[in-house]
């Protein structure tokens, strides 16, 4: 018997194992994998192979049974899948259901999440924006959370890792605010765009727009043959899967490129339940999975475990993993893990039209819009709120085709070239929201999911900081739309809930001291170093900027220590 525990015991051991195969996941699996680890990658949800599991890349909006709308049904059964904007008949298949996966609410909250080879990384929005030193900073410089253990110049090097093998098209826009990195050719600015970017240099010459940096090949079409991608076709259908591989999927990119190396293991169906923690060994020694369909219990070990679960649920299992050394949650020390989660605020939008640049047109597509980073409180306080946002800006000219008459006469009617209708101008903002001590997650007492495993019960609201950064962005955008001649200007506050954002971050923050954080400046759990996180949970502020990159950056960083420090 105990010979076959120690076979069973060595079938099951890895170097590296990695708990999720999404952004941040298919990002470590590739790193170990190429520094020649054998890396067993965990996925709780079914295999989604690149191209072949994309069922609905290639269909007409005729060939979709309901032309690509979500049946009120499903709505009601789904209210809180069904709020997100890419929630489709086109890609419906790669959200979790809410019936499927129930969570608490104790204040409302719009989880929403992609169980499935690649996580959200087949649903994203490509958006791919450095943070800079005024993020970095900004804990410590305006005495809210604690301050970052790391600076710019500490993760510069790895943004470039990252974007170099991913593929991000952007312009070199010299801003500090918005560090440069290395770009394919960037999409162009509409000519709306450009207008109102030579208004604000003429008018506000601290606030400008530029073109969105986002994940899609531009250029260099040999390299990414390499990954078996190519450039980018400008289709606008990414979160169906693109059979291309124009954007940056773990699906098209990181995971093939890791099994290429023959150093990978995946498995799926794989709900990891908790980490073992020996007591004896002093530190994790591996993991405990529930087997999706069969619910049967396995362990695996390693020397090295990667928490990338996405921020909610890693959270999840780090508060499951109790122990004797634990017994609140695995390196919960410091009485913080679960705390300090926050978001990105995405609740106001303005659009507006205008009566001008008639000599232009919009045709065809772009998967990016332009983008205005963040303008205040970047070298002083200047408002009554902490903090910033950043903002969406995009603009265009629709047609309007003529179906008038029956017969001859219709025929005649779609014969004449369509015509166009005003420039539309759009924006959303981008707010930082501010880290607390009451915005937690924790586990609910008695209730479970369907593997006996606590469900997540989430507790995050906005607060008066929000609601003033909410009124800010209002009141400047629609000063700057007006005095650009913009017209029919209309404001919206949609009230979401938290959560339909998809930023979520926070709960193992990383800090200087372990008695307020949970993670050191390498992304290692204080008390139990083996053990590693770099997904949301890891940050300590959720900046403006999309988060994604970032998280990539830190898993490549936080892998070369891994490796380089293993005993
Ligand atoms: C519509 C949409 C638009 C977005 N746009 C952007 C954008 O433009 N820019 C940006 O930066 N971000 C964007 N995001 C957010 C982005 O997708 C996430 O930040 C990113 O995917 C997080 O990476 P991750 O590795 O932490 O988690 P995920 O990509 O969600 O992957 C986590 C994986 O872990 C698995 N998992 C979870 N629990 C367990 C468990 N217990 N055991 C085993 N496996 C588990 C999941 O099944 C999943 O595959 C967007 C998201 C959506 C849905
Ligand atoms: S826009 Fe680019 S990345 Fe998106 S589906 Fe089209 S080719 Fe693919």
């Amino acid at each position: 018997m105990a010979n076959l525990n120690i076979k069973s015991k060595k079938e099951n051991s890895y170097d590296a194992i990695v708990i999720g195969s999404g952004i941040s996941g298919g990002w470590a699996a590739k790193e170990f994998c190429e520094k020649g680890l054998n890396t067993l990658v965990l996925e709780r949800g079914r295999e989604v192979k690149h191209v072949k599991d994309y069922p609905t890349t290639n269909m007409m909006p005729w060939e979709l049974e309901h032309r690509g709308g979500i049946l009120q049904s499903v709505k009601e059964e789904n209210p809180v899948v069904s709020r997100c904007y890419a929630y489709k008949e086109d890609t419906q298949h790669f959200f979790v259901k809410d019936t499927e996966h129930p969570y608490v609410q104790e204040k409302p909250f719009d989880w929403i999440r992609g169980y499935q080879t690649g996580g959200k990384s087949l649903l994203w929005a490509r958006q791919v924006q450095r943070w800079s030193d005024f993020d970095f900073e900004g804990p410590a410089r305006d005495g809210f959370a604690v301050d970052w253990p790391i600076r710019y110049k500490d993760l510069a090097p790895w943004y470039s890792h990252v974007e170099k093998f991913v593929g991000v098209s952007g312009n070199k826009d010299g801003k500090a605010n918005l560090p440069d990195g290395e770009f394919l050719p960037p999409f162009e600015l509409t000519a709306g765009e450009k207008y109102f970017k030579e208004f604000l240099k003429n008018n506000y010459p601290e606030r400008e727009i530029v073109v969105a940096r986002c994940a899609h090949i531009t250029g260099n079409q040999d390299f990414y043959a390499k990954q078996g991608r190519t450039l980018c076709q400008n289709r606008t259908l990414c979160q169906r899967g693109c059979p291309f591989g124009g954007y940056f999927s773990s699906n098209s990119s990181t995971l093939p490129w890791a099994a290429q190396t023959g150093n990978l293991t995946m498995h799926h169906h794989a709900v990891v339940h908790s980490i073992i923690y020996d007591d004896e060994k002093g530190k994790a020694t591996g993991v405990r999975v529930i087997d999706a369909q069969t619910k049967e219990m396995k362990e695996f070990y390693a020397d090295i475990i990667f928490v990338n679960a996405s921020a909610l649920n890693t959270n999840l299992i780090l508060l499951n993993s109790t122990s004797s050394r634990f017994p609140n949650g695995l390196g919960n020390d410091s009485g913080t893990l679960g705390k300090y989660v926050a978001f990105h605020n995405y609740r106001a939008g303005i659009s507006a039209e205008y009566d001008g640049l008639k000599e232009y047109t919009t045709e065809g597509r772009r998967p990016t819009s332009g983008y205005f980073p963040r303008f205040r409180n970047l070298h002083k306080q200047e408002t009554n709120f902490l903090r910033g946002y950043a903002a969406g800006f995009s603009s265009g000219r629709s047609t309007h085709s003529d179906y008038s008459g029956i017969g001859d006469e219709l025929e005649q009617s779609m014969a004449k070239a369509p015509e166009y209708g005003p420039w539309r101008m759009g924006s959303h903002m981008m707010g930082e929201t501010i880290p607390k001590e009451e915005s937690q997650v924790s586990l609910d007492p008695t209730l479970k999911d369907e593997w006996g495993i606590p469900q997540l019960k989430i507790s995050m609201d906005y607060d008066d900081n929000d609601e003033a950064m909410i009124k800010d962005y209002l009141e400047q955008m629609s000063e700057m739309f007006e005095a650009a001649g913009f017209t029919n200007i209309r404001t919206r506050d949609d009230k979401r809930a938290p959560g339909l954002d998809i930023h979520e971050m926070g709960g193992a923050r990383m800090g200087k001291d372990p008695k307020t954080s949970v993670l050191n400046e390498w992304n290692q759990v204080h008390a139990c170093p083996n053990v590693y996180v770099t997904d949301g949970a890891c940050m300590t502020s959720t900046s403006t900027q999309n988060p994604s990159l970032t998280y990539m950056a830190f898993t490549a960083r936080a892998v070369d220590h891994a490796v380089k420090n293993r005993g």
